[in-house]
């Protein structure tokens, strides 16, 4: 049986979109597949300034559009369907089905990304991108020299609230126990760090503010007093889910479900990569979404010439 196309593309974020421009520049007849909308990640980022080549920032729905043009010059289309199942992976020629069709190809990139656990505390939208932030390493710089907070207790609390305490003025970690999860070599750097403040047993109940966050209504869970703590931002660290459902069992993957890719973004099935927010060895970083992108398809490339 003769394959559609040579590349499927799951995800048109970034990293899917790198990826396709690669793929239709090497001449792969290439198909993307996007659930929602062009850009991912990147419909719901305003400024972003660590990108290279634009050194005033560029916001996050003028990128996605301008890769989603450059992209499909070179003759990959993107159709608007959620990948519900694929099989025949280990195959030569594998089956993508969506709700209502059914595609084959003979490379499969999944780029299907994920996305930051809420935390489900009131205003936590409202200021979204006006202090509270879900990636220090994005945003810290906005908050040069002032004092924020980190909620959260684990490895990306304790690594990110480490990155901020180098830009910022003070970091205050706010932490529903009264003792981390995150592994002791990054707890012991943090608490040997001036930098530090603890609110133990607190959670957050509600961000407040004007135009932009002021504080966090936070509780102290041992006494139930609820008081408010002035914050100039809020960096949430209470997990991240990958969008790897439909592949589950097939592919390896860490506990929390993304996929593991060697350098060359293949996994452990010939022909089926997995590049940027979706892999387990992913930095989360926009510049390194693209790059992994570019590798899965010139490694698919590379595949399909043997
Ligand atoms: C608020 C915010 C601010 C950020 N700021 C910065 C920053 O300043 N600098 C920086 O470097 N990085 C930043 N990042 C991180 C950066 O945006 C991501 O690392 C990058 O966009 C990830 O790209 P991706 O293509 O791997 O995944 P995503 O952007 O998550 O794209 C995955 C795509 O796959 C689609 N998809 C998922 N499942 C399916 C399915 N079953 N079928 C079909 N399609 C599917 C999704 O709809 C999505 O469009 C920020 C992220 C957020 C959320």
């Amino acid at each position: 049986m003769e394959a559609e196309y040579d590349a499927i593309i799951l995800g048109a974020g970034a990293a899917g979109l790198a990826a396709g421009l690669y793929t239709g520049r090497a001449m792969m007849k290439t198909l993307i597949l996007e659930s929602m909308g062009t850009g991912g990640q990147l419909l719901i980022t305003d400024l972003i300034e660590n990108y290279p080549g634009f050194p005033e920032g560029v916001h996050g729905q003028a990128l996605a559009k301008m890769m989603e043009i450059q992209t499909t010059r070179f003759g990959p289309t993107i159709e608007y369907a959620e990948v519900e199942a694929v099989e025949d992976l280990e195959k030569k020629v594998k089956v993508v089905r969506t709700y209502d069709k059914r595609y084959t190809t003979k490379t499969l990139i999944i780029a299907t990304g994920g996305a930051h656990n809420k935390l489900g505390a009131a205003g936590e939208d409202t200021f979204a991108g006006k202090g509270v932030s879900y990636c220090a390493v994005c945003d810290g710089n906005f908050f040069r020299g002032q004092d924020v907070m980190v909620i959260g207790g684990g490895d990306a609390a304790m690594d990110e609230g480490y990155y901020l305490s180098g830009i910022v003025n003070s970091v205050t970690v706010a932490h529903r126990r009264d003792e981390l999860r995150a592994t002791k070599v990054l707890q012991e750097r943090a608490f040997k760090s001036p930098k530090f403040k603890w609110l133990w047993s607190h959670v957050v109940e509600e961000f407040v503010g004007n135009e932009a966050l002021e504080g966090a209504r936070v509780k102290d869970l041992k006494t139930g007093r609820v008081y408010t703590y002035p914050t100039a931002a809020a960096f949430i660290y209470v997990g991240f889910h990958p969008n790897s459902d439909f592949v589950k069992g097939m592919l390896d993957m860490d506990a929390l479900g993304h996929i593991h890719s060697d350098l060359h973004m293949r996994t452990k099935l010939p022909g089926v990569f997995a590049c940027g927010d979706v892999r387990a060895e992913s930095t989360r970083q926009l510049g390194s979404a693209v790059g992994d992108g570019i590798t899965a398809a010139l490694a698919a490339f590379h595949y399909l010439s043997l």
